[in-house]
């Protein structure tokens, strides 16, 4: 069966096709929700400076599960 990670939390995903996930290539709404809420954030704060915190979190894909408590 192929696998992806989840986009957001690096969840990996089995499916048989696209079709089982609804949310592709995110493993629930709640990732893909968070992680399209964070791209717009991302550009509503465009002109605000770039903290190296920031810029860590925007870097930190796919580096395993980080669970914001959302
Ligand atoms: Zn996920």
């Amino acid at each position: 069966m192929p696998r992806i990670d989840c986009r957001y939390c690096g969840k990996e995903l089995e499916y048989k096709s696209v079709r089982d996930l609804p949310y592709f290539p995110f493993c629930s709404e709640r990732c893909k929700l968070i992680d399209l809420g964070l791209w717009i954030e991302e550009k509503h704060r465009i002109e605000e400076p770039l903290t190296p915190e920031r810029e860590k979190e925007l870097g930190g894909e796919g580096t395993g599960t980080k669970d914001r408590g959302l």
